[in-house]
């Protein structure tokens, strides 16, 4: 299984999906031709051929890898731990990923890809009975610009409703100003508390589908018009599209508190799945 693991850590490190590649085609035929954004796009489409035919790292920032694991109930959850660890270190070693865990007190980097929380795992039992392991390589960059607002917010005029939640989102990528290399995927995560807030706001990259609930799939589908209206484009450049998608969620919050939290990805969105069943391997 090692060597199964350390395959979904290539294929993700190196290949695009075919989703994002096509949503960024599609982008790429949105811009004026040979302006400034459509000139980025083919670079990043090249790049995204080049880094699959030679299997090298789609970018230099491998990011923090993200494991989601749906394990049935007899496999152990502990074994999966282990070896999700170990195929971290042999792909590092293999130059699929960057030495990317830093010893935050000494920093020191520990050279194989692992640290204290790196690579994180989450592990959750379901009544199948197969196994599926997703892996997300996510970059620091894009956790970087990463933001988290509490309403009401008179300096960006965001009361504690839908309204206010859009003013925050615009808010937090208009910030962002072209850095993390748009354009970008955007999480939202309405309510919770703080961490909760985060954490649905970085679920969101997992799911492919439109939120069921009409308020939200509005929310989802008006933010991307608007930010896409703020014309900063791929890598900062001015353009028609800066936000590829936005995928928002919301959780009961406490009569004190709303939180939003808003997490970005870049162009290079590094998401697969692994299925296990009887002894089949399927990547997607
Ligand atoms: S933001 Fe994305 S594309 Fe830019 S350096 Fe980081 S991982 Fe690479």
């Amino acid at each position: 299984m090692l060597g199964k693991i350390v395959e979904l850590i290539r294929l993700t490190a190196t290949e695009l999906s075919p989703d994002i590649l096509s949503a960024l085609k599609a982008a790429r035929s949105r811009e004026a031709s040979y302006g400034a954004a459509q000139s980025i796009y083919d670079r990043i489409l090249a790049n995204a051929d080049l880094a699959k035919e030679e299997s090298i790292p789609l970018c230099q920032d491998t990011g923090i890898p993200i494991f989601r694991v749906n394990l049935p109930e007899h496999e152990s959850a502990q074994n999966v731990h282990n070896i999700l660890k170990k195929a971290v270190k042999k792909a590092t070693k293999l130059n699929y990923l960057r030495p990317n865990a830093v010893d935050t007190l000494t920093g020191k980097n520990s050279g194989n890809g692992v640290g204290i929380g790196i690579p994180q795992v989450e592990i959750t039992r379901w009544n199948k009975d197969y196994s599926e392991i997703g892996l997300m390589l996510k970059g620091g960059g894009s956790e970087n610009v990463g933001a988290q607002f509490s309403l009401p917010d008179e300096d960006i005029n965001a009361n504690r409703d839908l309204d206010g939640v859009k003013n925050c989102v615009i808010e937090a990528v208009y910030q962002a100003q072209g850095k993390a290399c748009p354009p970008y995927f955007i999480g939202v995560g309405i309510g919770g508390d703080r961490a909760g807030s985060m954490k649905l706001a970085k679920e969101q990259f997992w799911r492919k589908l439109k939120h069921s609930h009409p308020q939200l799939r509005d929310l989802e589908e008006d933010l991307l018009v608007k930010l896409n209206q703020l014309g900063i484009g791929p890598m900062g450049v001015g353009g028609s599209t800066t936000v590829l998608s936005v995928k928002a969620d919301y959780l009961a919050r406490l009569p004190a508190s709303y939180f939003v939290s808003v997490a970005f990805t870049c162009w290079a969105f590094r998401a697969r799945f692994l299925t296990i069943r009887r002894g089949e391997y399927t990547y997607e």
